[in-house]
């Protein structure tokens, strides 16, 4: 039996985790269950799981269950609780402290988490590496180009990482119209639906200059090796070019149950929960992104090239500036602009959580000033 912890239980990634492991409840056991808010989501699924210890930032405690309750509840159960494996499913910075809490205790986390590679990558690798806890990406193009690589030992045969991009909402949309596109246009994702905020960064591809940079840190690949292809059919997730120009693939519908059931039965694979993929239902492309319509991702690559500081203060300003376009204040052409603003004002690299920290809070102060003053 694995000891499984799942935080931000109530979101996407943790509702479908939950959904994969209720088809095994044979092999594992869901101990703790961690969320921001919706407590009453995770007393439902507490229930049906048979969990007993729930962590979430504020109320009273619940009868019957121990509880971890405050802003640092997730923080303080991954240094001290009883479990196999972390999946880390939060959203925002908040990830950071309990994936180097596990990984300081050599437990094995699956993350889902952005910001805790694209924030504190240099961070958490070490502290995998001196701890040798483990690593394990649910996100479908990372779980792709992990399942390419595999079984190859040496790292110099990795010519090129090759992230697949859908292209977002509004990858059909005229150029000229693209700056003032309405929320309404920037949500309506062609190929899946998620939360909103992501959503918007598949649009502008902020999201794939945030999967460049945990690919950077994950596969230890430098940025110059690592490429974008727009891919609208989203059936190949990533492939990986090696030195012989050989390529390797992994395909599969586009379901995130999978990458998760993939990273919680390795080195295992087990009979299938998504269903088949049609090979013959429509041909499949792959072209070049133009940096035109997306430039919003070559900012997030250049941010990762200065350094992990002008990283944090991007993505720090893109929640901010996403935040602001949800809410009608800033126009879509205008997310750009303040994480061209944000960026520009760090260099260097944090040497620990609270210079990280620190960098996430100066940055979202620029990006709000940044916002006041267009
Ligand atoms: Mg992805």
């Amino acid at each position: 039996m694995k000891r499984i912890a799942v935080l931000g239980c109530t979101g996407s990634i943790g509702r479908q985790t939950i959904e994969v492991i209720r088809d095994r409840f044979d092999k594992y056991e869901v101990v703790a269950l961690g969320c921001r808010g919706n407590l009453d989501a995770m007393i439902r699924q507490a229930q049906t799981l048979g969990t007993t210890t729930l962590l979430y930032a504020s109320g009273e405690a619940i009868d019957g269950y121990r509880c971890y309750i405050g802003e640092d509840a997730m923080w303080r159960y991954a240094q001290e609780g009883d479990y196999d494996v972390l999946v880390v499913a939060v959203v925002g910075i908040a990830g950071l402290r309990p994936t180097l809490a596990a990984l300081a205790r050599s437990k094995i986390v699956l993350l889902a988490n952005k910001e805790t590679l694209v924030c504190g990558g240099n961070l958490v690798m070490t502290s995998q590496l001196m701890h040798e806890g483990v690593l394990l990406p649910i996100d479908s193009e990372h779980s792709a180009l992990w399942q390419c690589l595999d079984n190859q030992v040496n790292r110099r045969t990795v010519k090129k990482l090759i992230l697949t991009a859908s292209g977002g909402a509004l990858r059909d949309m005229p150029l000229e119209a693209l700056s003032s596109a309405s929320v309404a246009d920037v949500l309506r994702h062609p190929n899946w639906r998620m939360g909103d905020k992501i959503t918007v960064d598949c649009a502008t591809m902020v999201n794939k200059g945030f999967e460049v940079i945990e690919a950077m840190h994950l596969f230890g690949v430098s940025l110059d090796r690592i490429q974008v292809l727009l891919h609208r059919q989203s059936v190949v997730h990533s492939m990986v070019q090696f030195a012989d120009n050989s390529y390797l693939a992994q395909m599969a519908v586009a379901d995130m149950r999978l990458p998760i059931q993939y990273a919680l039965d390795y080195p295992e694979r087990r009979s299938a929960i998504v269903d088949e993929l049609d090979l013959t239902a429509c041909p499949l492309t792959f072209a070049k992104v133009d940096d035109a319509r997306y430039p919003s991702l070559g900012v997030v690559v250049d941010a990762a090239k200065r350094g992990s500081n002008a990283s944090t203060a991007v993505n720090a300003a893109d929640e901010v500036a996403v935040e602001a376009f949800l809410a009608g204040h800033i126009a879509y052409g205008k997310i750009h602009t303040i994480l061209t603003h944000t960026a520009s004002r760090f260099e260097g690299n944090a040497r620990d959580i609270i210079d990280i920290e620190l960098v996430d809070r100066d940055a979202r102060r620029i990006a709000k000033e940044g916002i006041c003053s267009l």
